[in-house]
């Protein structure tokens, strides 16, 4: 596969940024911070989580956030996404309007077990139905996928039960496929052996790389990806969020970080790094810490 002098990045902080938030983040600055984002060129954002509001209250007014950013007229092209974990949150995402979905599912025995009380099986045949409804109601499925690069221990998740997930999704036509690194365990060497035996078998669908930048590898990782033909990665704005799984752990790799990185080495992402900084200014300030992203300190 050859490298891509474009990348695309997908923005997910408000939603995995947020949801690790203890602070009640108000409605309108999830709103705003969007905007905010949009205006910097971002061309995704997961905007919410269509998850039960008693699971995760940060998420609890998904629809109002939607409602708000469909209702203004945004002169930029850019896809808004929501987080399903099951067929109701599919059809919460398409009575809210939205036409893309993202889907998720474990992929290790142990944390199916702990996070959803699911083996991967059932996870499969979960994930399976969402994918049928979001095809029935005519939206368009990210599937994702968790820990692949492993959840306590790097690489203890099975390569091949990956690769057999990988296949059996493509051929039921999402239109994108997230490997996830949920716990922050890859390293370069894992993303080449991961990525590239993916990628044999899923035929056309894009891979999205996701990561979390937990001990710091998070952009040498998006570089070995890179190298081997994969253009879309998830990031968010100063690398807000955390990992449910590790207590005090850092969140995504950061959106400016990445943003930077690509252009330095002369790849197009057509996001405007210090409008996405200012941004991140603005939710340090409401949070009123330090985020872990480099460039907004900057910028
Ligand atoms: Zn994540």
């Amino acid at each position: 596969m050859t490298q891509k002098d474009a990348v695309e990045l997908c923005e997910v902080g408000p939603r995995d940024g947020f949801q690790f938030e203890h602070t009640t983040i108000p409605t309108d600055f999830k709103i705003e911070m969007i905007h905010g984002l949009v205006e910097a060129g971002l061309p995704r954002i997961q905007v919410t989580s269509f998850v039960h509001p008693e699971r995760v209250s940060q998420m609890a007014d998904a629809e109002t956030v939607v409602a708000a950013l469909l209702s203004r007229k945004i002169q930029k092209e850019v896809i808004f996404s929501g987080l399903c974990l099951n067929v109701r949150g599919v059809q919460r995402a398409a009575d809210a309007g939205l036409e893309y979905v993202d889907l998720s599912i474990a992929t290790n025995e142990m944390h199916g077990q702990e996070n959803v009380e699911m083996s991967v099986e059932e996870s499969v045949l979960e994930a399976s139905a969402m994918v049928e409804e979001a095809h029935r109601l005519g939206l368009k499925a990210q599937l994702g996928l968790q820990t692949v690069f492993g959840y306590e221990s790097a690489g203890d998740t099975s390569l091949d039960e990956v690769v057999l997930v990988s296949e059996r999704f493509a051929r039921m036509g999402i239109e994108s496929l997230s490997l996830a690194d949920t716990t922050g365990m890859a390293n370069p060497r894992m993303i080449r052996e991961i990525v590239s035996a993916v990628q044999q078998v899923i035929g056309a669908v894009p891979i999205v790389l996701h990561l979390h930048d937990t001990r710091g590898l998070g952009l040498a990782n998006i570089l070995a990806a890179w190298e081997l033909g994969v253009s879309r990665f998830d990031a968010s704005l100063g690398g807000l969020g955390g990992c449910p799984f590790i207590a005090g752990a850092t969140g995504n790799v950061a959106t400016e970080d990445v943003a930077y990185l690509f252009e330095e080495m002369g790849v197009e992402t057509g996001i405007d790094i210090s409008g996405v900084a200012s941004c991140s200014r603005r939710l340090s300030r409401l949070l009123a810490r330090d985020l872990t992203g480099k460039m907004y300190r900057l910028a």
